[in-house]
């Protein structure tokens, strides 16, 4: 390109010393259709439960306003709805947050195991309700690392939910601390935090594009676990906060693993 572009004065409008700013305005456009299908994304998600609570608040206006039993169905379709709009927004502003914070390194510590045992006790009603076999290991003691405890606990709450919801089939939830002597993606030593479940899989050909904000495999499905397809987009921005990595091994039909290499400090990483 520069070899055919012709070098001619510049007009002499401002005087001496003139400047050309060259802007890629491709990288501004691309980032810019990001925003826009986000936007639309997010309207679309709002508008699919606002649609159907409008609905039903007409009927009970109109044909059900004096059927009691239908009311009562309504009034819990209505509930239901209203509560996937609140973890839209819940999820929304979790994520606007994480990436405001993404370039400023966590300048606490948190205790991994206690850390993950917290987690495991919050989600333990959910966990053995639905019937799951848990196992642990590396769990005991204490390990500091730096870190921000309130976000690592949303990675690991939105891990082991998914594998709940997702991994139902399969009945086992495995949840592994490591240490990892040396990590070369890190250049140091790491910590690693395996959650695995034996449900049904990811096909291979969604892997890459899995923590995509409203990515799904399977939209309905997600929908009618109460999922918001922001979960793995909120733990992928903060893993990055913490310089760490998040890997997935999936096979169709046998099971996931997502896991989470922490650097052991941030002196190297
Ligand atoms: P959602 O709110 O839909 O669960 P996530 O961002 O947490 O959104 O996950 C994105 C998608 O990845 C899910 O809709 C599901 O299709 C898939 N997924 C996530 N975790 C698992 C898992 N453990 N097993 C199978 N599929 C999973």
């Amino acid at each position: 390109l520069f070899a055919e572009m012709t070098v001619s004065p510049l007009p002499d409008i401002l005087g001496q010393g003139a400047m050309i700013a060259i802007v890629d305005q491709s990288e501004i456009e691309e980032s810019e259709q990001v925003r826009r299908d986000f936007v639309a994304n997010v309207s679309h998600e709002l508008k699919t439960p606002l649609t159907a609570m409008m609905g039903f608040i007409e009927t009970l206006r109109g044909p059900a306003r004096d059927d009691a039993r239908a009311r009562d169905r309504f009034l819990d379709i209505m509930e239901r709805e209203a509560g996937r709009m609140n973890r839209l927004v819940s999820d929304l502003l979790s994520l606007s947050r994480v990436q405001a914070d993404e370039r400023r390194r966590p300048s606490s510590e948190v205790d991994l195991p206690m850390m993950l045992r917290g987690v495991l006790v919050t989600l333990g009603q959910a966990i053995e309700s639905a019937g799951i076999t848990l196992e642990t290991s590396g769990l005991e003691g204490a390990q500091r690392i730096p870190g921000d405890p309130d976000q690592l606990v949303q990675v690991f709450q939105n891990l082991i939910e998914n594998a709940v919801k997702y991994g139902g089939g399969g009945q086992y939830l495995g949840v592994t601390l490591r240490r990892i002597n040396y990590e070369p993606t890190l250049r140091g030593p790491a910590w690693a935090i395996d959650v695995s479940d034996k449900g049904e899989g990811i096909d291979e050909i969604h892997l890459p594009r899995l923590t995509e904000r409203f990515y799904r495999v399977d939209t309905h499905r997600s929908r009618e676990q109460g999922g918001t397809g922001l979960g793995l987009a909120i733990v992928k921005h903060i893993v990055n906060r913490h310089r760490g990595r998040l890997k997935i091994v999936s096979h169709k039909g046998q099971g996931s693993q997502f896991t989470v290499i922490l650097p052991e400090s941030h002196n190297r990483a």
